[in-house]
């Protein structure tokens, strides 16, 4: 109930998905929750629905390729909440299914504007909070595509690999902050974005999700929350030794 007592969550692409169930699960174990997401009318809703629960969460418009509205919305959360010491940088987007050669410059940057810089800027605006605070938890969300690859999405792998390793040099440096960050890296988990990057393969969509669960060993794709408990996990004190990891929760993907 009480894992989180006392913390501000920031958490990025909080509308729905993992995002969303994160939300949820922060609130419920005690944290203030601040919602960025471009999505205003599930994130108000998810924003009052947690709030007429007794909870502490409010949702903030916030682009995380725009450095601008990064930076208002995390000064906005924290001044509304007091501080801030956890960051979920969580927003992204899957891209083109092309295979490299077939990709314009315009696709190649986008998925790096949300998925990498969207990361750079979040971390950079939230660091001088944590820092004020005196401790701090940067929850980077890569994927199984950033440690192995698949014949598919190539900015998406390459966005994923940047955000792997942007989190173990952000441990090293802000170590002397008291201030830790972890990747998280899960398998398929059904959701918005997994459903749109199924339809992108042009075959029929249940022959789609079995195949695609047929790729963990543990026979299924995942739920938002198999993730969001990691994300407690990592904001909590419980994971006040670790930095730099990679919390993998793949169903197994990962372990051939
Ligand atoms: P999702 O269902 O698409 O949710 C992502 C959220 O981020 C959406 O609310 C989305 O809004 C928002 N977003 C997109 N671009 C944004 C921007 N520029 N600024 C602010 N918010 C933005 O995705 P998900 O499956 O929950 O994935 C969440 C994270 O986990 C992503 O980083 C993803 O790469 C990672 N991940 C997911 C899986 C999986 O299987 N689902 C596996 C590995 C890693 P819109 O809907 O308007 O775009």
């Amino acid at each position: 109930m009480d894992r989180l007592k006392g913390k501000v969550a920031v958490i990025t692409g909080g509308s729905h998905g993992i995002g969303a169930a994160a939300v949820t699960r922060m609130a419920e174990e005690g944290a203030s929750v601040a919602i960025l997401d471009c999505l205003d009318d599930e994130g108000h809703a998810l924003a009052s629905k947690l709030s007429g629960q007794g909870h502490q969460v409010a949702y903030w418009h916030c682009d995380v390729g725009d450095e601008e509205n990064v930076k208002t919305a995390i000064n906005s959360a924290a001044e509304k909440f007091g501080h801030v010491d956890v960051l979920v940088n969580n927003a992204g987007i899957s891209g083109p299914n092309k295979p490299t050669h077939e990709l314009t410059e315009e696709e190649w940057d986008l998925v790096q504007k949300i998925n990498v810089k969207g990361v750079f800027f979040c971390t950079k605006h939230a660091i001088p909070h944590m820092k004020k605070a005196g401790r701090g938890s940067i929850i980077n969300l890569s994927s199984i595509y950033g440690l192995v690859s698949a014949p598919d999405i190539p900015p998406y792998h390459a966005s994923k690999g940047a955000v792997r390793l942007m989190t173990k040099t952000d441990a090293m440096i802000y170590a002397p902050d008291n201030i830790r960050a972890n990747s998280i890296h899960p398998g398929f988990i059904w959701t918005p974005m997994v459903e749109g990057h199924l339809k992108t393969t042009g075959e029929d969509l249940e022959a789609a999700k079995q195949a695609t669960a047929a790729l963990h060993p543990l026979g299924h794709m995942g739920e938002p929350d198999d993730i969001a408990w990691g994300i407690v996990f990592l904001a909590s004190e419980e994971s006040k030794f670790m930095t730099g990891s990679e919390l993998v929760i793949d169903g197994g993907y990962t372990a051939h």
